[in-house]
């Protein structure tokens, strides 16, 4: 055996509930861009559903058809990367929630030869300039859905931005703009049906941000924020771990194999144990599908967890050694490292 990457599907399932809890009466929009966190798309998606979840956050039109072919027709699925016109029309057959940060994908949409309707979610920018609609620009916006739902041509779904979570006084200025946004929409005769702009952070530590949907993705894996509340204060656990398998052995080190991690940070050498039979050992050195670790009495084939769930350290206790986010350590873990599944799958 090589390495995997271990899914624990019950305690997946126990972080969903936890973050329905917190954002009550807001509804949690799971969000699984990036394959789901690199944990896979269709099993998670899958058992989210089953589990209650109704709305997804997919980041893009395929994924967002991924989403759709997993869960039938009854999901709400949200995209937010929407290329153009062909994208529009691929979007809007898989009934999917458009997510447009563009007065182009507007005048795109008109353009279609669609019979079917869009569900349209409009961004106002609010300061992070990722894609949304200026606030300079946001009245022509509001003219343009306007026309389009009076045409039959769109359906005004909802209002929504992306905040950075980085400091509690950019995000009031970014909700203050947000607010005034929504009563212009409201003036124009736009009502949404579901306003949303906070994700993890914000979704559970500050109520006024809740609104109608939190897109939750991080903390529905258990990912903590970076020098942010540990686990136990979120409620909310690690769900998978990188096992990787002895491969050499010999009384100066012991050889793992990782599969690939397209590169863990070699920043992290010296810097981390992971959890031997015989207790914690260092990782001395990072490559590319190895890790070299200090000696113990080590069996060829014997597993041992990296990081995540039963492991010493978690995602983002690597990313802080390196002043990183937990995301980023466990998107490392390559699509070619088989997942593998524990609990029930759907
Ligand atoms: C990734 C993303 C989220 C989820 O953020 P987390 O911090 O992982 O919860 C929410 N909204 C948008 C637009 C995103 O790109």
């Amino acid at each position: 055996m090589s390495a995997e990457y271990r899914v624990d599907l019950d305690a997946f399932a126990r972080n969903l509930r936890r973050v329905r809890d917190a954002v009550a009466p807001a509804q949690h929009m799971f969000v699984v861009k990036d394959d789901a966190y690199a944990h896979g798309l269709d099993v998670l998606v899958r058992r989210a559903w089953n589990e209650g979840v109704r709305w997804f956050g997919a980041f893009d039109v395929v994924t967002g058809a991924a989403v759709r072919a997993a869960t039938g027709p009854d999901a709400r699925i949200f995209v937010w990367l929407i290329g153009g016109a062909d994208d529009l029309a691929a979007g809007i057959a898989a009934d999917l929630d458009l997510g447009i940060g563009d007065q182009a994908l507007l005048d795109d949409l008109a353009a279609l030869d669609a019979r079917d309707v869009a569900r349209v979610h409009l961004k106002i920018d609010t300061g992070l300039h990722r894609n949304g609609i200026r606030p300079e620009a946001w009245d022509a916006a509001l003219v343009q859905t306007s026309d389009l739902v009076a045409a039959g041509r769109a359906r005004f779904e909802g209002i929504w931005s992306h905040i950075s979570e980085a400091s509690d006084a950019d995000d009031d200025d970014a909700r203050a703009l947000f607010l005034s946004a929504r009563e212009a929409a409201r003036t124009a005769g736009l009502e949404p049906r579901f306003s949303h702009l906070a994700a993890s952070a914000a979704g559970f530590a500050r109520g006024e941000f809740r609104e109608d949907l939190v897109r939750v993705g991080a903390f529905s894996y258990g990912i903590r924020p970076t020098g942010g509340p540990h686990e136990a204060e979120l409620g909310i656990e690690p769900i998978s771990t990188l096992v990787a398998t002895v491969t050499a052995a010999n009384p100066e080190r012991v050889l793992l194999d990782v599969g690939s991690l397209h590169g863990l940070p070699s920043a992290l050498s010296g810097r981390f144990d992971v959890a031997t039979p015989a207790g914690p050992r260092r990782v001395e050195a990072i490559g590319l599908t190895s890790l070299t670790v200090a000696p113990w009495d080590a069996v060829v084939g014997e597993t041992v967890p990296v990081f995540g769930r039963g492991a010493l350290a978690s995602a983002t206790d690597l990313a802080e050694l390196i002043d990183t986010i937990g995301e980023e350590i466990a998107l490392r873990v390559s699509p070619v490292v088989p997942r593998t599944y524990a609990g029930q799958l759907g």
